[in-house]
């Protein structure tokens, strides 16, 4: 290579034209762009391009031919790109970039240009040959790739932030909580507790964390009954609902503990494992034990002194039998009316003393149920001058139970239906036979009660907070029902919308084995 001619290299003597003419066809068949710079001439110009190097820079022969390359470059000099390609020059050495160059109408193209020196026999640089690639597509595909690189770990770390602050946020819930809380793994081990539950065992974590729950302290959660129930919740997703221990734990002593157990699961974290959440109830109990021991104690001591009124007050009814005085025997009557009123609430509140400590005795016997039930209702008529009860239905049926506890539900029924219908008249009573079942439904078009308190009103002592004020009432005359309904097996309960008015129903098994959960008529 000694020359320039015609843009185009002439070669030595000993080369043909054919061989030269051959080996310039070979590069400009090549996809990849080639140019030789003779390093020998100031400034290192381009002496060769090929025809790839045309087409990829855009740049005819003519504009390119004399230049030094740096002209691709335009005015973006400042890269890494040109400082490795200058050293390599420098040096006569080799060199691989990847660097930015501009097509003739001011596109960008990513160049890998592969450099690489032709060197004399004194070891001279006379010329440089370069090979360039437009890689632009791969460039873009690469910095697609890093992009969404970036993008992927700028979310990883926005989510690993998220579920430290969620768990920094369960923590702080879990510290905070007034319960005692254990999370177990599905084979029941300890994975950890919170602090409420260290210092209301007074146990260490050392000892706690780790251990099957079913070791823990002095076997205390070794229990036959609630292991079955743990065991269950993962395969069925049941949860174990107000599970009461009474125990004499280490350290603490004898207390009752009331366990609720769900399955949990926190998205990408983990699954299958189950919260025990245990709340010590022992003074609460005892408390509420006191209460109900006042009731007991008060409702008989109210009840004795009662007892003696009524006495007197049938003595002086026979006494004044002969008086002429219309006022006086009225006065009279009335005291009787308010004596066996006050008598029938202290009645009630005894019954639910019995009803909470199980002292409640049936008597069963079989008894006509349409007979009972038309009594009740001529009765409750009676001492109604405002309402109108209608039957409808009958039952046909001779009834195995407690003829004056199912009076009493009855009794309870309509006296609600006519007291919370104060503009509504009519009240519906309907008897039928059901598949086995004595259904006897109370309707009324009174003030009704809303969907959320439905459930409530069974509840002892629950009064809907709307009536409260223009209703009498003690709030046990449902729970009494409920309890007496539930001890002969049937279902007590209401449908209702608040302003249409309520039915309260109730069903009663009719078939022995129904009719007898707690094996004959045991005093409870
Ligand atoms: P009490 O009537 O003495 O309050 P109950 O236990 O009989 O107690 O009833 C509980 C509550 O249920 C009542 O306070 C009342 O709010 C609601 N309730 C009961 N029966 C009816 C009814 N027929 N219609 C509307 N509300 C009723």
């Amino acid at each position: 290579m000694d020359s320039l001619y015609n843009g185009e290299f002439s070669f030595s003597n000993n080369t043909s034209k054919q061989d030269f003419e051959l080996l310039t066809k070979a590069l400009d068949a090549s996809l990849s762009g080639i140019i030789i710079t003779d390093n020998r001439q100031p400034d290192n110009p381009i002496i060769y391009c090929n025809k790839a190097f045309e087409d990829i820079t855009g740049y005819h022969r003519s504009e390119i031919i004399g230049h030094n390359c740096r002209f691709l470059q335009k005015d973006d000099r400042n890269q890494n790109a040109r400082h490795a390609l200058r050293d390599a020059i420098d040096n006569g050495t080799n060199a691989v970039v990847d660097i930015r160059n501009y097509k003739k109408d001011g596109t960008l193209f990513w160049n890998e240009l592969y450099m690489s020196p032709i060197k004399d026999g004194d070891n001279q640089v006379n010329y440089f040959i370069g090979v360039q690639n437009d890689i632009s597509r791969r460039k873009k595909a690469e910095d697609e790739v890093k992009s969404n690189h970036a993008k992927m770990e700028q979310r990883i770390q926005e989510r690993t932030k998220d579920l430290r602050e969620n768990e920094e946020y369960l923590a702080s819930i879990v510290q905070t909580v007034r319960e005692s809380l254990i999370v177990l793994s599905p084979d029941l081990k300890v994975l950890s507790v919170n602090d409420h539950f260290i210092n209301t065992f007074k146990v260490t974590r050392e000892e706690t964390e780790g251990k099957k729950l079913y070791d823990l302290g002095n076997g205390q959660w070794n229990i036959p009954e609630l292991q079955d129930l743990l065991e269950q919740i993962l395969p069925t997703n049941n949860p174990v609902t107000d599970f009461e221990v009474a125990h004499d734990f280490p350290h603490i002593g004898k207390k009752l503990m009331l366990l609720n157990a769900h399955r949990i699961e926190l998205e990408g974290q983990f699954k299958d494992r189950i919260l025990i959440a245990i709340e010590d109830i022992t003074d609460r109990r005892a408390i509420e034990q006191r209460k109900d021991d006042f009731l007991s104690i008060a409702s008989h001591e109210l009840k004795t002194p009662l007892t003696t009124i009524k006495g007197y007050v049938q003595i002086i009814n026979r006494l004044i039998k002969n008086y002429d005085d219309e006022k006086l025997r009225e006065s009279v009557g009335k005291t009787g009316l308010y004596v066996e009123r006050l008598n029938n609430l202290i009645g009630e509140l005894l019954d639910v003393s019995r009803i909470q400590s199980g002292m409640i005795e049936l008597h069963k016997t079989p008894f006509d149920f349409d007979r009972m039930i038309h009594e009740t209702v001529a009765n409750i008529q009676q001492g109604s001058g405002t309402h109108e009860i209608i039957l409808t239905g009958q039952t046909g049926v001779q009834f195995n139970g407690d003829e004056s506890h199912i009076t009493q539900v009855v009794t309870n029924l309509l006296s609600n239906a006519i007291k919370y219908s104060p503009d509504h008249k009519k009240i519906g009573v309907h008897l039928s036979v059901l598949s086995g079942f004595i259904k006897v439904a109370v309707t009324d078009h009174g003030v009704g009660i809303a969907k959320d308190e439905q459930a409530k009103v069974f509840d002892r002592f629950y009064r809907v907070r709307d009536v409260q004020q223009k209703f009498p009432g003690m709030g046990i005359g449902l729970y009494i029902c409920a309890s007496i309904i539930s001890n002969h097996n049937g279902t007590l309960w209401v449908e209702s919308e608040p302003g249409k008015g309520s039915t309260f129903s109730f069903t009663l098994p009719l078939t022995s084995n129904h009719a007898d959960k707690n094996g004959g008529d045991d005093a409870r």
